[in-house]
């Protein structure tokens, strides 16, 4: 497997542990979760059932209530379904009394300010003259559902009742004289709403979250260092392999060239022939400046951080204007917009013309013959502008910010046919930021490139 294959398979499989990692910490949390609900449920618990059982109970409460009605006279209880009317009115009025009390009590207090009470019966029998009638349906009704457990509910205790209606009280409304042996029965359940303590529970719980993101957060950022680290050192690798690629092809050209001719200088005819000599005199010399450009442009490169240029006052836009009458482009067209008015400013034309000379070449190599190359130059405000734009492919944007690095070139072009070490930009910008300048980069993949330097005007 390549260097790429393993990188891949290690980020998979660190992926694959952070992703378990969430996992376990999700379980955790959610584990912590549920133990804390449970606990902070049974403390409230607690504390509610001390004040309820503090209150005289719902049953007492409601058979004297019930009882209390009858046994006034006036009650007209005339037919079975008046009297039904009177006891569920009784219990309902009992039941959400006790429902206010409570929940006011509860209000009071700290430890349940955020729960609320509430009842349902489940049962609810009345039984005359040895018949029993089920009034849960009505009482239902009335907004008490049998079964309600709603978000956040959870039972507190389930109540069981039975009372006799003594006879004696009935016996005093004359309404009531064929009515005996009344039993009302009953079974009701008393929930605590908690849903509104989740906030408690989240307080609780803040010291697991704060751990859990904790070791989230080093877990990520672990994983990203190591990666990065892994990446940074696989794209230098890269770069060295391609820088290697690279010289070779540039100086395989020059050598063969003058291996062919050193052949030819062996010959005596050619020895004989004056033109024919220095011909390719003329030709050695070229091919020896050309591996001379190629071994600067790398020991250039392998110095240019530690070189502090001389700096000098002088007339950048009348230099500039020089410069571009001295530029002869063969296939592109050229055009030059240069501020007339004179600029001073502190600077060193040697090391500016060797930026310039790299990106001139640059937009060159990489634009198709015939289009225009513009370079402009101005003041603006406390800066000297000079731009160099192309017309070519542009350079895309996931590529910009490596291509000022020491033999970076954009990959697809490697394959194309344009040489290069990947030094040029490397040199202007570190030429540029030697003038305490900046050079930077603006394209658009398919629309050509803008480069730009920017040098101070400092008026000393
Ligand atoms: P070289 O040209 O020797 O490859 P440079 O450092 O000058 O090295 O450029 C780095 C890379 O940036 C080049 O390989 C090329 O892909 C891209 N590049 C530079 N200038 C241009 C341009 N004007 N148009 C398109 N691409 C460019």
């Amino acid at each position: 497997m390549n260097t790429s294959g393993k990188i891949k398979l290690l980020l998979v499989a660190c992926l694959s542990i952070v992703g378990l990692l969430i996992y376990i910490q999700y379980q955790l949390i959610s584990n912590t979760y549920r133990l804390t609900k449970v606990e902070y449920e049974k403390e409230v618990k607690a504390v509610a059932n001390t004040i309820i059982s503090k209150e005289p109970g719902i049953e007492k409460q409601l058979l004297s209530r019930i009882t209390a009605v009858f046994s006034k006279k006036a009650v007209p209880v005339t037919i079975r379904q008046q009297l039904f009317n009177i006891i569920i009115d009784q219990s309902n009025s009992t039941v959400f009394g006790l429902e206010r009390q409570y929940n006011d009590s509860f209000r009071r207090m700290n430890a349940l300010k955020d729960v609320s009470y509430s009842s349902s019966y489940d049962l609810f029998t009345i039984e005359i003259n040895g018949n029993s009638f089920s009034l849960v349906q009505l009482v239902n009704q009335a907004d008490r559902s049998q079964n309600r457990l709603t978000d956040g509910d959870c039972l507190l205790q389930v109540r069981n009742f039975q009372g006799i209606i003594d006879e004696k009280n009935l016996q005093l409304n004359p309404n009531l004289k064929d009515f005996h042996n009344l039993k009302v029965k009953f079974q009701g359940k008393q929930f605590i709403n908690i849903a509104k303590g989740q906030g408690e529970i989240m307080k609780r719980m803040t010291s697991t979250f704060l751990l859990a993101a904790g070791l989230l957060l080093a877990e990520i950022v672990l994983f990203y260092a190591m990666f990065s680290a892994i990446l940074k050192q696989k794209r230098l690798t890269d770069i060295q392999k391609d820088f290697a690629n690279n010289i070779t092809h540039e100086l395989k050209t020059p050598l063969s060239s003058v291996k062919v001719m050193f052949k030819s200088l062996e010959r005596k005819e050619v020895l004989e022939n004056q033109v024919h000599l220095g011909q390719l005199l003329q030709s050695l010399k070229r091919q020896y400046e050309k591996i001379q450009a190629i071994t600067d442009s790398v020991l250039e490169s392998a110095m240019v951080t530690e070189f502090q240029p001389e700096l000098c006052r002088c007339d950048i836009s009348q230099h500039l204007r020089e410069y571009a009458s001295d530029l002869r482009l063969e296939k592109h067209l050229l055009e030059a917009i240069i501020e007339p008015i004179s600029q001073e400013l502190r600077t060193n034309l040697a090391v500016l013309d060797k930026a310039l000379n790299n990106l001139i070449d640059n937009a060159i190599k990489y634009s198709p013959e015939s289009l225009k190359i513009t370079f402009k130059a101005y003041a603006q405000h406390d800066f000297y502008i000079i731009k160099i734009i192309d017309l070519g492919p542009g350079i895309p944007i996931t590529e910009q910010h490596s291509v000022f690095d020491k033999f970076y070139r954009v990959p697809e072009r490697n394959k194309h046919t344009v040489k290069g070490l990947g030094l040029g930009l490397y040199i202007s910008k570190q030429a540029v930021q030697q003038l305490g300048g900046s050079l930077t980069l603006f394209s658009k993949e398919g629309g050509g490139c803008t480069f730009t330097i920017k040098l101070p005007i400092n008026e000393n």
